[in-house]
């Protein structure tokens, strides 16, 4: 591809300033095919083409032919790895894994501490094991993406790179997959302490590495999460600390370790396989057999209550005027990115509401492991969520409702 543009100073100096200025509104933008979104610009189809010219600036070998520039395209690393902006500081990475999960993996570059964020660290599994980047570290590093103006989210600067926190919101393999190549010295990895025992005490199993025939990653976590605690930063040192402004949420059920957590600047609450919607991939939420039903009710009436609170915040109230902040967002660690955190968890509220009372049919059943899994599906279009758990634990929730509930 051959591209020749003026080799003016004053057009440099305006490509530079519209990449400054571009609206926030346009944040959200594709990684992993910079030649496409290139070819996008060339046929005049992508709004900002001036902000993406400064991204593609690195990619092309600059020929001086006369009065122009010819840019001949390199060929970009080619990735397992799409990655996403959602918010001013958040970007939502997705896995082209070889299990067909396509987990989701949150990174927020933190504007008060020298952080970079993970929420899960997805499969390290790619799809198709012959691009050129398929581990998270080697994105996260050294691949430039145009939606963090073409720099990659973790570059050398100055000598250094932001220190890692990892928040694992829960030990299953698609989410700790990619966990041990940053569990460096410099790291902090968080989880629930609720779950302790069910993450120290064979992993293979809980994580279900075992049964994917995956290596189970090694990690050490260097903090044990409470229920609705304030993360300040460095976790363990006597030095001053820096208030993260994220609370983290103990959200049992999925798993005993599962863990939300809400970045309180953002407005973003990520609930990693608690709920997701269906998706494209027609994906049902999924309990295994360490799941509970009656705590995961419990962990969903937690959680709705600290989004209702959230969204009934105010600020600024003076003179009769108040600021009204957007309401809640929710991340799910698959299919659902930034939906409305309160009518997400009563709807998915509702879905288990209406299967414990057998009002949702069972339209597949299976035997893994010695035990029953039913798939539970509403009929009718526009249906947002399925669900996919071992029976026993539907039942346990009816006998805890005192037998109201007919089993199916
Ligand atoms: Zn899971």
């Amino acid at each position: 591809m051959t591209v020749a543009v003026r080799s003016d100073p004053l057009q440099e100096a305006a490509i530079s300033s519209a990449s400054i200025m571009r609206p926030e509104a346009d944040m959200a933008c594709e990684n992993t095919d910079r030649r496409q979104a290139n070819t996008d610009n060339l046929h005049g189809h992508h709004v900002y083409q001036d902000r993406n010219d400064i991204v593609y600036r690195q990619l092309y070998t600059i020929t001086i032919i006369g009065p122009a520039v010819t840019m001949t395209a390199s060929t970009p690393p080619s990735t397992s790895f799409t990655a996403t902006r959602i918010n001013t500081t958040t970007f939502l990475i997705t896995e082209d894994d070889s299990y067909a999960e396509h987990p989701f993996i949150y990174a927020k570059l933190h504007p008060n501490a020298p952080l970079l964020i993970l929420s899960d660290t997805g499969c390290d599994s790619p799809r198709d094991k012959d691009h050129q980047i398929v581990h998270l570290k080697a994105l996260l590093e050294t691949h430039a993406l145009a939606c963090n103006n073409g720099l990659p989210l973790n570059p050398l600067q100055g000598g250094r790179r932001r220190d890692y926190m990892i928040i694992c919101t829960h030990c299953h393999y698609d989410h700790i997959g990619g966990i041990e190549q940053l569990a460096t010295r410099q790291a902090t990895i968080v989880a629930s302490k609720h779950g302790r025992s069910f993450i120290e005490e064979d992993l293979a199993t809980h994580s279900l590495c075992k049964y994917r025939r995956m290596r189970t990653p090694r990690y050490r976590v260097s903090h044990w999460a409470e229920d609705r605690e304030d993360l300040k930063w460095p976790l363990s040192s006597s030095m001053s600390k820096v208030n993260l402004g994220i609370t983290t949420l103990q959200t049992p059920g999925h798993t005993p370790d599962s863990l939300a957590w809400y970045d309180s600047s953002e407005r973003h609450l990520y609930v990693g396989d608690s709920f997701y919607e269906m998706g494209s991939d027609g994906m049902p939420i999924i309990f295994p057999k360490e799941g509970d039903w009656v705590t995961f009710m419990r962990s969903m009436g937690a959680l709705r209550d600290f989004v209702l609170e959230q969204n009934a915040v105010v600020e600024g109230v003076e003179e009769g005027w108040v600021e009204v902040l957007p309401r809640v967002k929710v991340g799910c660690g698959h299919q659902t990115a930034a939906a409305d955190a309160e009518e997400m968890v009563e709807a998915v509220v509702g879905i288990f509401e209406r299967i414990i009372a057998g009002k949702v049919p069972v339209v597949m059943s299976e035997e893994v492991r010695g035990e029953v899994y039913d798939l539970w599906k509403e009929e009718g279009e526009g249906v947002r969520f399925s669900v996919r758990a071992p029976r026993r634990l539907c039942e346990e929730a009816r006998r805890h409702r005192g037998g109201a509930f007919a089993s199916t």
